[in-house]
């Protein structure tokens, strides 16, 4: 920093002060609400190329308008988030995100404060922790007075910076200057370290001089205020976006002025207004312009991505009017739209990635947070809620009003997937799913939770984004669509450029609809409790006149109580809407019909009936047709025994998860085996808001089939559900199948022990009635004793996860008990290990033992080198013969990983009452990935090899040990190509070359195979 250039600047700054201070005062006698402080920013900064490094002076003038005397000030140093050790990285950690612990020294990124003085060159103590700097001040601030201070900083763009940036010569550079933290009438000194969330600021004046090499193009906040300098027009017409579609991009390059090595420009740029200033440079921006009234939309894109990014601006300029029309005017002078790695808001320029018109929903997101983060100046590190979730909503309206929600979605997937499409009805619906599903986990936390304070991103995506915008669509029911609209555009004219706190939209919301809407805002942003209608009953009966008297019993299962919306199909089809409300002050809707309210909460009056005289008789009766509630069941909204049922073709790769309907997944189903010979059937999945894994509430699978040959009808099929509400609490499992000789029931609960959704250990119990009998032996490979088997299972799982292992133990206990063929007590302890520590190769160890006491059938022993039989028959590769070569399984070559798992031992596999084993596995490193293979054959490469070691034995009686070993060269396969939704392929083949007990009359070390399908453990 040359500071004689910085003491004539002096002059000039203290100048701004005086009018700052006017337009202040003036400010301040206008408005009636609590004070707030107010800063201007004069910061000028150069940009070194070549050490990815900002040197910069900011010099910061602040004015004490609190009634309070200020002794310190606070600033944010975010760049020093992003270095080891730091309190970010700390907590990542804790979250098991280790990106930035392997970071160097070096390549960490930095917010360096040299020196600070006051005006009148008095220099200044400060103290740094990590991204927290406290300035003790020479002298106290009071009240209405006013001091400037200069900084002196650097910052370093380093190798895992987030926000600020720099990428093949592009710098995204925002949250960089050292930014004074916000001192508020909500609890003083707002002082958070940057955990890599939230961000708070104070509102002011930002003149910034960015100085870096000539060939730069840059999009920043504010006003550029000598683009005849450093962007005449006749470069802007150079770097019109347009032409980068049509013409040549080379011979339109050539006519590029090009700059000097060392020479530079100075961008100048003024913002007002803003609690912010971030800025993006990059040689290869590329300007497209419009004008939306007196507002210009800048789009700045790269070379390279000009052909998709032609409508950008225009993009923007629609979205800014339907904001402006509905939300309030837009209050920003410009808006520049600039193509970067992320999508990220500051005051007039977002930072969006991507091409048209998929980016579309990114710039609606991003442009709207200049109403509720930009101008709406809210706490946002304590209320996400109030700018992300707020965001959220504006995005679904946009979406919802510019873009159809079918073709939307449709852009970006391939052919197949197109064929069998469906989606949400619009993206509110998605909005509140979304909600609605991470409600139902039980795992929620309030939507009024600290940014840094959510359990993990699961829950911060719900508090900050998804719970709140989902509020605001069922407010809008609540209110109505224009008294909504006008108590979001009330707020914004009220509170823009300054700092709301949730109250304060509470009350505009009262204020401008003329009802008490505490109950609101109570439920929904305070509590985690939960919202469930159903209608319990509809009757008709028919009176003398000829008309109709009908009787509606509804019923609240959650403790959230609503205003409700009913509608009524009569029997010519015709529908009626009524509105049951919640205290005096009813719904005001035009045209619909207020039914006797409905007072109650908790467990108070959970049961509601009304009736009604109708001309005709009422067929059905529907909660909430326009689902704009979080009712965790829609099922029960419906009148009639069954819920409504959305039957779709299972494509593989997508499905659409309704809101208000069970959803049934149908598809064929092929297999084979020696006995039923080629068998055709159907799979059924079926759920409730399931996610991509599970199938949610009322969970089936089921499927049916034929065997062509033994023309025998087969099926299995279980049912899952949880019992108890929330759904954390207990899980319900019934089975029941006839399949392959075989039939098996089964009842059971199980329990999930874990503190959060995402969760690095838990614990997990099952209590099983289990029954199983053979009834055709025709279709066994292995042995299997006839008689029925009927047993208690007790068993518990624990996981843990640590960084570099991951961990397994399961303890299982089995006893039979009634009516049963066979009496024995077996108890089986399995632990699993993944170390990854060394060069990433995993090291997989496995123990395993097993006892029992009584007549154990041959299908339940425990087998030296392969999974019992019984544990070989839930899997369908191994539970038949025939369905893999019966010549291999009849040579030795063929093993099911489990048992013991001496894989050398296939050809003298015994099965015992006692078992003692393990297993260790090392994945190496495989050669061929150095090899550049032509496309067919690149598979080659994704074989992992691995070495592996098995130790053990099984005994009949006592426990009298003769360990036997092996060891050998594996080779895993993954098949490519298989749909996610189906289990993963696994082919492998091993070479148990060593073994220390061989058949009679074999050497130790001898060439031996073998494969199966799926790891060994
Ligand atoms: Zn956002």
């Amino acid at each position: 920093m040359n500071t004689e250039i910085y003491n004539e600047k002096k002059k000039g700054s203290l100048m701004n002060t005086k009018t700052f201070f006017l337009i202040f005062t003036l400010f301040l006698s206008i408005n009636t609400y609590a004070w707030q402080q107010h800063i201007a920013y004069r910061i000028q900064a150069t940009l070194n190329d070549s050490s990815k490094t900002i040197d910069g002076t900011a010099e910061l003038m602040y004015l004490n308008n609190s009634p309070f005397v200020l002794e310190k000030l606070y600033f944010h140093l975010y760049p020093n988030a992003y270095q080891p050790g730091s309190y970010l990285d700390s907590k990542h950690r804790s979250m098991h995100y280790f990106w930035m612990a392997d970071l160097k020294e070096n390549d960490a990124g930095y917010c360096n404060v040299n020196h600070i003085e006051e005006a009148g060159a008095q220099p200044m103590h400060y103290d740094v922790d990590n991204t927290l700097m406290t300035v003790l001040l020479n002298h106290p601030l009071n009240p209405g007075d006013s001091l400037v201070l200069k900084i002196q900083f650097q910052i370093k763009f380093g190798k895992k910076t987030d926000r600020i940036k720099e990428r093949n010569g592009q710098y995204v550079v925002t949250q960089w200057y050292p930014r004074i933290c916000v001192y508020d009438d909500h609890g003083g000194w707002h002082l958070d370290q940057h955990l890599g969330s939230e961000f708070y600021g104070e509102f002011g004046i930002y003149d910034v001089e960015i100085t870096l090499a000539a060939d730069y193009v840059i999009g920043a906040t504010g006003i550029l205020t000598n683009q005849n300098e450093v962007l005449p027009d006749s470069l802007l017409a150079k770097l019109d976006l347009k032409r980068y579609k049509k013409e040549s991009v080379d011979s339109i390059k050539a006519t590029l002025p090009k700059a000097k090595k060392g020479e530079t420009k100075t961008w100048k740029y003024h913002a007002e207004n803003v609690h912010d200033f971030a800025w993006a440079a990059d040689r290869k921006f590329r300007i497209g312009t419009t004008q939306w009234e007196n507002v210009t939309i800048y789009a700045l894109a790269q070379e390279s991505n000009a052909a998709n990014w032609q409508d950008a601006a225009e993009v923007g300029e629609r979205v800014i009017a339907l904001y402006s029309k509905h939300f309030g005017r837009y209050p920003y002078p410009q808006m520049t739209l600039a193509d970067v790695y992320q999508g990220m808001e500051y005051p007039m320029i977002v930072m969006v990635g991507g091409k048209s018109p998929t980016y579309n929903g990114l710039f609606y997101h991003e442009i709207g947070h200049n109403w509720f983060y930009g101008a709406i100046g809210s706490n946002e590190t304590a209320y996400p809620a109030l700018d992300e979730g707020f965001t959220t909503y504006l995005t679904d309206f946009a979406l919802d009003s510019l873009e159809d929600v079918r073709t939307y979605r449709e852009w970006d997937i391939g052919w197949y997937r197109k064929k069998f499409y469906r989606t949400n009805p619009n993206f509110r619906t998605a909005t509140i799913k979304h909600a609605i599903r991470t409600s139902k986990t039980g795992f929620e936390e309030k939507v009024l939770t600290h940014s840094d304070h959510c359990q993990d991103w699961g829950s911060y995506r719900h508090v900050a984004y998804t719970k709140p915008a989902a509020t605001l669509h069922q407010l809008q029911g609540v209110l109505g669509d224009s008294v909504f609209f006008k108590v979001m555009r009330t707020y914004f004219d009220r509170w823009k450029f300054r700092h709301p706190y949730p109250e304060d939209f509470q009350k505009v919301a009262q204020e401008v609809s003329g009802r008490d809407l505490s109950w609101f805002f109570e439920q929904w942003w305070n509590s985690t409790k939960t919202c469930d209608y159903a209608i319990s009953g509809l009757s008709n009966k028919k009176l003398a006149g000829g008309e109709y008297e009908t009787e509606i019993r509804l019923k609240r299962q959650g403790e959230i109580y609503m205003p409700i919306d009913l509608e009524l199909t009569l029997a010519d089809n015709s529908r009626l809407r009524y509105t049951i409300p919640i205290n005096e002050e009813s719904k005001q809707v035009k045209g619909i019909e207020v039914l006797p309210k409905w007072i109650g909460w908790n467990n108070w009056q959970k049961t509601y009936q009304t009736k009604l005289k109708l001309p005709q008789k009422v067929k059905s009766a529907v909660i909430d047709p326009d689902l704009r509630m979080l009712d965790v069941n829609y099922l029960n909204n419906r009148s009639g025994c069954f819920p409504k049922i959305e039957l779709q073709w299972d494509n593989l790769v997508e499905k659409y998860v309704p809101l208000d309907a069970y959803l049934l997944l149908y598809r064929p189903g092929f297999w084979y085996n020696d006995r039923d010979g080629l068998k055709t059937g159907l799979h059924f999945n079926g759920g409730y808001l399931g996610n991509y894994n599970t199938s949610g509430d009322y969970a089936l699978t089921a499927d049916i089939w034929y065997g062509i040959m033994s023309q025998k009808i087969h099926h299995q099929a279980t049912f899952q559900t949880s019992i108890f509400r929330p759904e954390r609490l207990m899980t319900l499992v019934l089975k029941n199948s006839v399949l392959e000789g075989r039939q098996t029931a089964a009842a059971g609960v199980e329990k999930s022990i874990r503190r959060r959704l995402s969760t690095f250990q838990r614990l997990d119990f099952k209590l099983y009635f289990k029954h199983y009998e053979l009834f055709d032996p025709a279709y066994l490979f292995e042995p299997w004793e006839k008689g029925e088997v009927n047993l208690i299972e007790l068993a518990t799982v624990f996981r843990l996860e640590q960084r570099w292992l991951q961990s397994e133990w399961q303890l299982r206990y089995q006893s039979t008990s009634f009516m049963t063929d066979f009496i024995f007590d077996k108890i089986v302890l399995e632990f699993k290990e993944t170390w990854n520590r060394w060069c990433n190769w995993k090291t997989r160890f496995r123990l395993f033992l097993g006892a029992s006491e009584g007549s154990l059938p041959l299908q339940e022993q425990f087998y030296l080198a392969t999974a019992s039989p019984i544990e070989s028959f839930q899997n369908s590769w191994y539970r038949s013969k025939g369905t893999l070569p019966s010549q291999w399984h009849a040579n030795a070559h063929l093993q099911s990983g489990g048992g013991g798992n001496l894989r050398g031992y296939l050809d003298q596999n015994v099965g015992g009452k006692r078992i003692v084993a393990a297993n260790l596995q090392l994945n190496i490193y495989n050669p061929f990935r150095l090899i550049k293979f032509p496309r067919f054959f690149n598979f080659i490469q994704w074989i992992q090899p691995c070495l592996f070691y098995d130790i053990g034995d099984v005994m009949h009686g006592n426990w009298n040990l003769d360990l036997k070993s092996d060891a050998g060269l594996g080779l895993n396969w993954k098949l490519p190509f298989i749909p996610p939704r189906l289990e993963p392929v696994i082919i492998r083949f091993e070479f148990p070359v060593f073994v220390s007990h061989p058949i009679p009359g074999e050497e130790k070390f001898k060439f031996r195979w073998l494969m199966g399908i799926g790891m060994v453990f």
